[in-house]
């Protein structure tokens, strides 16, 4: 990674996360380019980067990769024992820690997957087993298929199934698109004024988005995703979150990175693109500082997969048109505050009803909307290495319970207290004794976690359409992309790629992706 870095390339990447490294490895495999894939973390991996606890010596590094690549950091003062304690008396060791609460969807059978499997590269994802949702006196409920769910009445169960049968006979993606700028929140209510109905939907709305308020997620998007999970086989009992195993969610991008090096790309790490270059309505390159250097480097092709609000921020004033500058400026960042604990018995063991050792455990107000946040605070929560086995060591259990906020409330640090305090409230109603067995607490605050463009918004294309050469990829980008975060990362960049070389690479995933 310390290799030369030359003045002149193909196609420069900047950030080296899902989207950046699959365009990478495009462009070198299967077009010979000459690419540099620059980042400015000290490790590849960017919002879905992961850690091996062993990997963990020193709290400065861990800070430091996790704000340079995944916008995140660890709420050292809330650690159970300290932070420094945990890190240096080796309980991480044997465990894989995520940035924060992860879980995908379609286990090994999403784009992830299948752009890894065009390059000879394995997925490392395994379905989650059993739905149990705690209500509102935080009672946990098995949700078993097709059965009344516990904490419904009759009524509020019959008007969800309709709502849901609805959801599931649109019969294509092309048929949800017409509800994209529609806010979830409006879609719904038009159907049911029932709450028990609507709280179900929302919820699942917020499973596919983060987002908690159904205001600020688009109806179209959340029945595309339905219509996938649908033709996927996949139900919130069975398979509809995917988790990964050892060492995490890095292995994407250090999948797609391999093939990025072993064609003769370049990837150079500690590297800080300052700003892209553009002269006459054309990129010319970046200006990266590099080490203690301050480098120009050209190129005629620059790919931009910083999220939308830091991609502003690398670019000289007025060279976007305003209607994109302003698309991007409106992104919304959905965040997490997350609790990863090592036990030494699985949460099953404490709950107050049987339940699959693999189970997903969901209730849907933490915390009432009425103390200020956007939306109701869900938690959501599962005994990870029960479901992802090689993430903890033998004999120990990894415990893994997010919240979702927006990235606003995570500055907030009443709000992230109040978030954490309720998490371990809530966890000590529903898993009495708990805390028994628990033998470390790390808590860490994603500001950035996924990307969403505002339902009124079209998502920003990857072709930048005032400069020349200059491309996007990511989570929040791509006009025909639908779905976010990691699947939304991949879909981008097969869409960047064929942006850039006049040819499709979306045939590298199945036609319900494409
Ligand atoms: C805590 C957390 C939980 C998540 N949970 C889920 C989940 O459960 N399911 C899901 O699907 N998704 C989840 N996501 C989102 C998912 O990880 C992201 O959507 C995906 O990884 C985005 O990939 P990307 O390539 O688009 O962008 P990024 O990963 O953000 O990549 C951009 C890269 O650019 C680099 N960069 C930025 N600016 C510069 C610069 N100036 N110079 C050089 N490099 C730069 C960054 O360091 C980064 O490596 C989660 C994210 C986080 C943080």
């Amino acid at each position: 990674m310390a290799e030369k870095i030359s003045d002149n390339y193909d196609a420069i990447i900047i950030g080296c996360g899902i989207a950046g490294s699959l365009v990478g490895a495009i462009l070198t495999s299967k077009e010979h380019k000459k690419v540099l894939v620059l980042e400015r973390s000290p490790k590849i991996g960017g919002r879905a980067i992961s850690f091996r606890g062993e990997g963990i010596r020193e709290m400065s590094d861990f800070q430091k990769a996790l704000g340079l690549s995944a916008n995140a950091w660890c709420y050292a003062e809330r650690c159970e024992p300290a932070l420094s304690k945990i890190i240096n008396s080796g309980l991480l060791d044997g465990y894989v820690l995520e940035a924060g609460g992860r879980a995908g969807w379609y286990t090994n059978r999403g784009r992830v997957s299948y752009a890894l499997a065009a390059f000879n590269k394995p997925s490392i994802f395994y379905p989650s087993v059993g739905f149990v949702w705690f209500d509102h006196q935080w009672k946990p409920h098995n949700v078993t298929r097709g059965v009344k769910y516990g904490w419904m009445s009759e009524e509020g169960f019959a008007e969800m199934r309709k709502i849901s049968k609805h959801m599931l006979q649109t019969p294509t993606l092309a048929d949800a698109e017409q509800y994209d700028k529609v806010p979830l929140k409006d879609w719904l209510q038009k159907m049911t004024s029932n709450k028990e109905a609507l709280e179900f939907h929302y919820a699942m709305g917020t499973f596919h988005t983060i987002l908690n308020d159904p205001a600020l997620i688009s109806a179209g998007e959340n029945l595309k995703a339905v219509i996938i999970s649908r033709e996927m086989g996949v139900h919130v009992t069975h398979g509809a979150w995917s988790l990964a195993g050892d060492p995490g969610h890095r292995f994407i991008a250090e999948g797609f990175a391999a093939v990025v090096t072993d064609n003769g790309g370049q990837i150079t790490t500690n590297a800080r693109v300052k700003e892209i270059s553009v002269q006459n309505g054309k990129v010319t390159g970046v200006i990266a500082e590099i080490g203690n250097e301050t480098k120009k480097i050209k190129a005629p092709v620059v790919v931009c997969t910083a999220p939308p609000k830091q991609a502003l921020q690398l670019l000289p004033k007025k060279v976007l048109r305003s209607d994109f500058e302003g698309v991007l400026e409106r992104t919304i960042n959905a965040g997490g505050i997350t609790g990863q604990f090592g036990l030494t018995k699985p949460l099953e063991a404490f709950c107050k009803i049987e339940v699959d050792p693999r189970s997903f455990y969901h209730t849907p107000i933490l915390i009432p909307e009425s103390e200020g946040f956007r939306g109701n605070v869900p938690l959501d929560g599962f005994t990870l290495s029960n479901i992802a086995p090689t993430v903890a060591p033998e004999g120990k259990y990894l415990a893994v319970w997010v919240s979702s906020v927006l990235e606003e409330e995570t500055r907030d640090k009443k709000k992230v207290d109040r978030v954490i305090d309720r998490m371990l409230e809530f966890l000590d109603v529903a898993f009495p004794g708990w805390r028994k067995v628990v033998e470390w607490k790390l808590f860490t605050i994603s500001g950035t976690a996924l990307c969403w463009r505002h339902p009124k918004d079209n998502k920003p294309d990857v072709i930048c359409p005032s400069v020349e050469g200059l491309y996007f990829a990511g989570d929040a980008y791509g006009e025909r992309a639908n779905e976010g975060g990691i699947e939304a990362a991949s879909h981008s960049g097969l869409l960047c790629a064929g942006a850039i070389t006049g040819k499709s690479y979306l045939d590298m995933v199945p036609p319900l992706f494409q």
